[in-house]
């Protein structure tokens, strides 16, 4: 393929971002999220790039975890949703998976499965997020059948998940903290009476960066080893992370606009000088949003020039009057490298995440080192 559409994802960028979040947390091992394709970054490509690092990898779902098994992958692997029956129970356990068990399904099914191999649980508590695991009334009682069950291996985490870890001050976050404390305190005499050890789970990349008393055995980075900055206000410690991924295009048509003359479907952008108008081959077909706001900036020789008109599926049109030395084949950066990504989602009403998440295949990846 030649069309200069790419993203360029660096590797070693990455693994200092995995080092930058246990460098923060030195006292806790570090899970690299990499569910969703690695947050669109590739999974194979960024599970193989820190394999030398990571203490384990966390994924959404078994299928996730099977393409990392069959890619010779043999870190500890966690299934962030846990197991859908009883039948992906017995895969889990077959690939030395971990699983999440957060709803009274997964507790039955691994209570009532019969495994040739016990699981790593993860027991998930629901301490005030309300989006997935097991409620207050339900902890002690499952928790109890649980560790007693055979299928159930010697090592135990309990876990949760932050609501507004990105935003430090909420008062949910203490709330959360609080609750997991008190349960695990409640927990952990069970677990022992059971010879089972258990250990604590609750950070994800925001909570790595802002909340250092919600550091636990494992914590769970995702965001932050992409390089984005994960709270709501960047602070002096995120300012160390380095975007791993850039996507690129090039310039595929320029020409001059008069004033009144308009660009792009639905002619909604209308030319109040003359300007120079440059077309860059990537559309919302390669996953940058038709909802971006008129004005977003993309970088053309290191300057930020603004979208002009309405998105289309392959291209986008800037106005470039302010770059007279443009030429055709010019390169254009449309996140990553001196445009932050968070910066370019903030443009489209949404979050990094969503943006790398959903770049599709076509967009091809390009490995560096
Ligand atoms: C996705 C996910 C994470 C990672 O969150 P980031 O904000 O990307 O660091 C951690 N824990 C759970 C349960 C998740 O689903």
């Amino acid at each position: 393929m030649t069309r200069p559409t790419l993203a360029t994802i660096d590797l070693a960028a990455l693994r200092h971002n995995y080092s930058l979040a246990q460098h923060l947390a030195p006292e806790s091992q570090a899970m690299a999220v990499i569910k969703a394709n690695a947050y669109g970054h590739g999974i194979v490509e960024v599970a193989n790039a820190l394999a030398g690092q990571a203490s384990g990898f966390a994924v959404a779902f078994l299928e996730e975890a099977l393409i990392l098994r069959e890619a010779g992958i043999t870190q500890p692997i966690l299934l962030l949703e846990g197991c859908f029956s009883e039948q992906e129970l017995q895969l889990a356990s077959k690939n030395d998976c971990a699983v999440v068990v957060a709803n009274e399904q997964q507790f039955k099914d691994l209570l009532n499965c019969k495994l040739a191999k016990p699981l790593s649980l993860w027991f998930k508590l629901d301490t005030g997020m309300h989006r997935l695991g097991v409620s207050a009334e339900c902890v002690e009682p499952w928790f109890q059948a649980l560790v007693a069950c055979d299928n159930v291996a010697d090592e135990v985490v309990l876990m949760s998940h932050f609501a507004c870890a990105d935003e430090p001050k909420h008062p949910k976050n203490t709330q959360q903290l609080v609750n997991f404390q008190q349960t695990f305190a409640g927990l952990k005499p069970i677990a022992k009476a059971h010879h089972k050890r258990l250990s604590k789970s609750l950070s994800n990349s925001a909570a790595i960066f802002a909340l250092p008393d919600s550091h636990g055995d494992w914590n769970r980075p995702g965001y932050m080893l992409y390089g984005g900055v994960p709270l709501v206000q960047p602070d002096e410690q995120t300012v160390a992370l380095k975007p791993v991924m850039t996507l690129r295009s090039s310039i595929i048509g320029l020409r001059d606009l008069a004033i009144g003359e308009t660009v792009g479907y639905g002619a909604h952008w209308q030319a109040t000088k003359p300007t120079s108008l440059a077309t860059v081959a990537i559309g919302y077909a390669d996953g940058y949003p038709r909802v971006i706001k008129p004005g977003t900036p993309v970088l053309i020789a290191g300057q930020r020039l603004p979208i002009v008109g309405n998105v289309s599926m392959d291209m986008i049109t800037v106005d470039v009057s302010d770059l007279p030395s443009i030429k055709l084949g010019d390169e254009v950066v449309l996140w990553g490298q001196g445009l932050p990504l968070d910066e370019v989602a903030a443009y489209a009403n949404t979050i990094g995440y969503e943006l790398t998440a959903r770049m599709p295949a076509r967009v091809p990846r390009h490995y560096i080192d």
